[in-house]
């Protein structure tokens, strides 16, 4: 937000040198910020591309267009940048734009040199590939092919570290380039996230097709500059304030319902991934909330979904199921009958007690037994959940959930 507050203090700056001696109320003199650039894909259509006319379109426009007005930015004053996937910690870093929303997953990785507010849109790397292309069905199918994706990008990363002995991996600097070797046949398939695939297969009917076999959960972030708390925490409530009032709802059925991509539901996780809960001091703590707790840990091992849901604020016991269902491979569309024999164990690694009434706890869940060809799939989950103290008795009132980076 450098660049978007330099008005104002160049206005400040003015305003205290006419008034000489007199210091300014500085909080009055504030100008609103005047205008913004901000960091998003040209050519993904569906997320992000450019009419003829120049004007930018897609689920990721519409998603920045809604951020920059609840900042107090109107359209008008947006400057639009192209941030290719290679391009967006530097283009963060260096201050040429204010936010970057460009299919930008959340990673451990980029979290050292950036920070995120979200995640607004949940994807999974899948496959692109000829119509009559029918021996490609999976990741583990490209034995010996060519597979295409973007430089920098999380999807190159996965074919290097789980395939890399098994196939030919060409980058290029976007997918669209990586799409034109497709229909030409320079290349088998390409790989990225299902979300932009999808908008090149709607692009291309009858000639490409969206394999539809997600094999990473990738969460999209808005890319900020690094530490800037305050603007992670406002542009986390706008992305919260587009999921309520419908917005969100609206522009995917605009932009990015396809033929064979099924969206994954709106993230439920939307915290300040910078922030966590520091662990309780046991000996301040409600011994009742720590049972409670450890409790709700011991039924989910157990599978013992009746006492879960005893401990659950029966008015949410609906939501945290879905959470639940959503991160858990296991219960996963494409892929929880293969994994079904892998074993999950929830742990309580903190708790805080907020007043004699409230409190939060961090569960982690770690899983055993994971069938190799699936390892890249199942990663730790830390599970936030606020235990609220109703009637005597605590209840679990809320759960949201975080993926842990190796
Ligand atoms: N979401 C992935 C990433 O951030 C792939 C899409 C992209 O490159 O924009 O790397």
């Amino acid at each position: 937000m450098k660049r978007v507050f330099r008005t104002g203090a160049i206005a400040t700056g003015l305003v205290l040198a006419a008034c000489a001696q007199q210091a300014p109320a500085v909080q009055e003199l504030q100008l609103p910020p005047r205008g913004m650039t901000i960091g998003i894909k040209f050519d993904q259509p569906g997320l992000s591309t450019r009419t003829a006319g120049g004007k930018p379109q897609g689920f990721d426009v519409d998603t920045a267009v809604y951020i920059a007005g609840k900042l107090g930015v109107g359209p008008e004053h947006i400057t639009w940048r192209e941030a290719r996937s290679e391009q967006r910690e530097n283009l963060l870093t260096s201050g040429a734009v204010d936010f970057v929303v460009a299919s930008y997953s959340i990673t451990a990785g980029r979290r050292q040199l950036v920070s995120f507010a979200g995640p607004y849109l949940m994807a999974g790397q899948d496959l692109l590939v000829r119509e009559g292309e029918r021996a490609i069905e999976r990741p583990e199918d490209l034995n010996g092919r060519t597979v295409c994706t973007a430089e920098g990008s999380t999807s190159a990363e996965k074919i290097r570290r789980s395939f890399a002995r098994t196939v030919k991996l060409g980058t290029r600097d976007t997918y669209a380039q990586c799409v034109a070797d497709l229909i030409s046949g320079t290349v088998d398939a390409v790989t990225t996230d299902d979300v932009i695939l999808a908008g090149f297969a709607r692009e291309h009917p009858g000639v490409l097709r969206l394999v539809g076999h997600r094999f990473t959960r990738e969460r999209y972030g808005v890319g900020i500059r690094k530490g800037d708390l305050d603007l992670q925490s406002r542009i986390t409530d706008a992305i919260r304030m587009m999921v309520d009032d419908g917005s969100w709802r609206r522009a995917m059925q605009v932009h990015l319902v396809a033929d064979g991509y099924q969206p994954l539901s709106p993230p439920t996780v939307f915290n300040a991934p910078d922030k966590a809960v520091a662990p309780g001091d046991p000996t301040t703590l409600d011994p009742e909330l720590v049972s409670t707790a450890r409790a709700v840990a011991a039924t989910s091992n157990a599978r013992d979904w009746e006492g879960f849901r005893s401990l659950v604020c029966p008015e949410n016991a609906d939501a945290i199921d879905e959470i639940v269902l959503q991160y858990t491979p296991q219960y996963d569309r494409d892929i929880g009958t293969e994994v079904k024999s892998a074993g999950f164990t929830n742990n309580v690694t903190g708790i805080t007690q907020n007043d004699p009434d409230s409190a939060t706890f961090i569960l982690r869940e770690s899983f055993t037994n994971v069938p190799e060809k699936y390892s890249h799939y199942f990663k730790d989950i830390d599970y936030t959940g606020t235990m609220v103290r109703r009637a005597g008795a605590w209840k679990l009132c809320s759960l949201t959930a975080d993926f842990v980076e190796p």
